[in-house]
């Protein structure tokens, strides 16, 4: 029988966990046995299943419970509260394993770059979302004193952080969104929220879930426009894509609604690319240049508008960051790879490997990092011959290593006290969970330092 396969695993969202259960399993059927590392940089799993997806999207947060199955499963250890490029480097990940997968997603904005896009009032969709997510690194204290606000994108994020701003705080209660972000949402003035794409009703990105979602907020219209309708060229090609279909039927629907009871409204505009942030010192105006389809794409037709705001939110995708000694593609915010396989430009970089949204950059849902997962690690099994060689194994190396550089790393048992903990919290207000923000806090409650 062959020597166990070792392998760190760098970022514990989904790409990774679902990374490390289908290596060991796949490594099992070889006849191998596995020990299988995750390193997280938060001391909370799950990425941005935890601090991306929307507060009152408890389905999808149900994906947690089949992570966590995972991590309980007891082959696969849990490092929370460790950053890689910091407290642990490639070189001690060669020194003890035969390879490592990097699963570090995106956290941050993609920029737009217009004019006025950094005065103050404008704001990265990301910033936001880790915001009302509880996310440890941002502040806790957000600025809600905009009537009016722009968000500018046509995918789901977009959506997300239009229906986080509209939507009557009282009905985010029962979901586990923290306290000062539900107080902080109760302060806002917000009446009316414009949606911006470039293209037509057509040619969004978002699905038709998230789009129906909109259509039942209470006391909230949704605001279409006329002349944004009948310009998409083929339209019944169009509606041959099922999606689609759906959503031309939704916003067909809300276009006979009646409007003008509702206290806050939900604008959507087609057709329409932001061309500039204006005010002087603070967002006053977003100005967009009206576009028309040509054959191979899009054209402005010169045609300018103004919409007050106070407030702009950017939603037009997310980026990856580059980690130490790793190689990345500046331009497409990954770490360059061939089906998992890091390459340096020219070559193939023993022991490295890439999954989930750093692997392919940040689009696809949650269920894509299973199958990004099966390609990479049937790549890594099949590179014993290029495998680090690394030193005999030793199961206090690593916590011997975080002691040594007083790390205070958080662990899987360490996980299941912070869970229980957030949802007593939770509990007496018949809510599932509170969040523990503060990281010190998740860290205390998770060594049981308290
Ligand atoms: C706002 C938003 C809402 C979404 N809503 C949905 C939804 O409703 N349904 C759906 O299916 N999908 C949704 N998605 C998409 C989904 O979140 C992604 O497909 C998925 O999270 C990508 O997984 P990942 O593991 O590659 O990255 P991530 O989930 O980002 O996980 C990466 C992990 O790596 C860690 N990490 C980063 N750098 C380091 C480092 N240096 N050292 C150690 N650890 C590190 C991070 O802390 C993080 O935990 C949403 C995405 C966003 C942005």
């Amino acid at each position: 029988m062959s020597a166990p396969l070792r392998i760190a695993v760098v970022g514990a969202g989904p790409a990774g966990i679902y990374a490390a259960d289908i290596l060991k399993k796949a490594a099992a059927e070889h006849g191998r046995e596995t020990f299988i590392d995750l390193f997280e940089q938060l001391p909370a799993p799950y990425g941005l299943v935890r601090y991306g997806v929307a507060p009152d999207h408890p389905r999808i947060k149900g994906i947690i419970a089949a992570l966590r199955e995972v991590l309980e499963s007891g082959t696969v250890r849990l490092f929370g509260n460790v950053r890689f490029g910091q407290d642990i480097t490639v070189e001690d990940l060669q020194r003890l394993y035969h390879g490592v997968i990097f699963a570090t997603g995106a956290t941050k904005d993609a920029p737009l770059e217009i004019d006025g896009i950094d005065l103050p009032g404008s704001h990265g969709a990301a910033d936001f979302v880790s915001w009302y997510d509880g996310h440890p690194d941002v502040p806790r204290e957000w600025p809600l004193e905009a009537k009016e606000i722009a968000v500018i994108g046509n995918g789901n994020v977009a959506l997300d952080v239009a229906r986080m701003l509209v939507k009557h705080p009282e009905d985010l209660l029962p979901t586990e969104v923290p306290a000062n972000v539900v107080d902080g949402l109760k302060a806002s003035p917000v009446t009316d929220v414009h949606v911006f794409g470039r293209r037509g009703p057509l040619s969004v990105k978002f699905t038709p879930l998230e789009l129906r979602e909109l259509g039942e907020l209470r006391d909230v219209d949704m605001i279409l426009h006329d002349e944004d309708f009948g310009v998409d060229p083929d339209e019944e090609t169009l509606k041959q894509n099922k999606q689609i279909l759906v959503i031309s039927r939704v916003l067909e629907q809300w276009r006979q609604r009646e409007t003008g009871q509702a206290s806050r409204r939900l604008h959507l505009h087609f057709w329409s690319r932001p061309d500039a942030v204006l005010g002087d010192g603070r967002v006053e105006a977003l100005r967009v240049e009206r576009t028309r389809p040509t054959e191979d794409g899009l054209e402005g037709k010169g045609e300018y508008r103004e919409i007050p705001v106070q407030a702009l939110y950017r939603a037009v995708g997310y980026f990856s960051s580059p980690l130490h000694d790793v190689p990345f593609d500046e331009r497409r915010g990954v770490i360059p790879n061939i089906a998992g396989r890091v390459h340096d430009g020219s070559r193939p970089v023993p022991g490295m490997y890439a999954t989930g949204w750093i692997k392919r950059g940040p689009v696809g849902l949650i269920g894509h990092t299973k199958s990004d997962a099966k390609e990479t690690v049937e790549q890594l099994l099949s590179d014993e011959h290029s495998w680090w060689s690394p030193e005999d194994y030793d199961a206090d190396a690593v916590p011997a290593l975080l002691a040594e550089r007083a790390v205070e790393w958080t662990d899987i048992d360490g996980w299941i006290r912070l869970d229980d903990h957030e949802k007593s919290l939770g509990e007496p207000h018949g809510r599932e969970r509170i969040k523990v923000v503060p990281r010190d806090e998740m860290i205390a409650v998770s060594r049981d330092q308290r």
